[in-house]
């Protein structure tokens, strides 16, 4: 029997419904409107189209959306004081600033400068700390995306065996926090990790996080488990047409898909939870900065 499919647009699709929900109401009943301020610095292509489809989703989602794009050269003390401007206006209540910044600017230095109550992307050390211990925090968008999808599908995620491929600070290590959250028992692999296979065999649920198209095989999987694949890999197409390509996971969808319950696709998976996520937040931030209650749900 095949896997169940898990469509991450649909439920992403479902947690932006709540969001906007919970937007017109918070504006209407207290007159507050959530806003997010994205940062993009230089003209790296992939990251433009990030930023337009994060200020498109902010403003679908009623709130207010506010994009800043500055030169690739401008300098470190510049974004600085645009940061500080942010962090003062008490109109924004989220801040991201678009990731790889151009090499002359210190990545640590500038998003440790984000106030971390509107740190949207649960980057700032302050956040880490507070998430590594267990505690309130602001949670990075795409291993929440993970966790949504994760209680969706199971309920209650207590004591199942988890292994985490991956230990970026952007995807393995919160999503390593965020499932001992729930009382997973969790096994971090990555590089150096010694036969991966094995490792993932002994796991009810899956999360890999390498960047290496289809690496994980189908049969590393115990049967019946939920895989979630957060790989996003170009790969050549030529059935397609000459030049052509694809996005591919970090999983062998076709293999795996016959022996995993439950799996994400790619694209369709968890691509589309990261922005529902950043829109969660952003709602979550602004009900904590105005002390009203956050919505239920949405975070971790
Ligand atoms: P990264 O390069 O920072 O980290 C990759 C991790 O994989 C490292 O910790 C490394 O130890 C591990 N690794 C590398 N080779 C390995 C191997 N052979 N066996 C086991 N582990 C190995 O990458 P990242 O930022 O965590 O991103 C991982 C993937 O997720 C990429 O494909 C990225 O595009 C994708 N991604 C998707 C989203 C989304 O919205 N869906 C968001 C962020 C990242």
């Amino acid at each position: 029997m095949g896997a169940t499919i898990i469509d991450g647009r649909d439920f992403a699709a479902a947690v932006r419904g709540k969001v906007t929900g919970h937007v017109t109401r918070l504006a209407s009943e207290q007159g507050i409107v959530p806003g997010l301020a994205v940062v993009l610095v230089g003209e790296d292509p992939a990251s433009q189209v990030y930023v337009r489809s994060k200020g498109k989703a902010t403003v679908e989602a009623g709130m207010k959306s506010v994009e800043h794009n500055l030169a690739a050269d401008t300098s470190e003390s510049e974004l600085l004081a645009l940061i500080d401007q942010l962090n003062n206006d008490s109109s924004i209540h989220g801040i991201l600033v678009q990731l790889p910044l151009p090499e002359h600017l210190n990545e640590g230095l500038v998003v440790n400068a984000i106030d971390p109550a509107k740190d949207v992307d649960g980057f700032h050390i302050s956040n880490v700390g507070l998430l590594g211990t267990g505690r309130k925090s602001m949670v990075p968008c795409t291993p929440l995306g993970c966790l949504m999808l994760l209680r969706n599908h199971h309920g209650s995620l207590s004591g199942l065996d988890a292994v985490v491929i991956g230990r970026s600070n952007i995807v393995g290590r919160p999503m390593v926090q965020l499932l001992i959250g729930d009382s997973c028992t969790v096994t971090v692999a990555h590089s150096r990790t010694r036969d991966l296979p094995e490792v993932v065999r002994r796991a009810d649920v899956v999360v890999a996080a390498v960047g290496r198209p289809a690496m994980v095989q189908g049969d590393w999987l115990k049967p019946g488990a939920t895989v979630i694949d957060v790989g996003i890999n170009r790969v050549d197409a030529p059935e397609r047409g000459v030049g052509k390509t694809r996005l591919v996971g970090d999983v062998d969808f076709e293999r795996a898909s016959r022996v995993a319950g439950a799996i994400t696709p790619v694209p369709g998976g968890v691509g589309p939870m990261t922005i529902a996520c950043l829109l969660a937040n952003t709602l979550t931030a602004c009900c904590r900065s105005n002390g009203v209650p956050e919505p239920e749900g949405l975070t971790a």
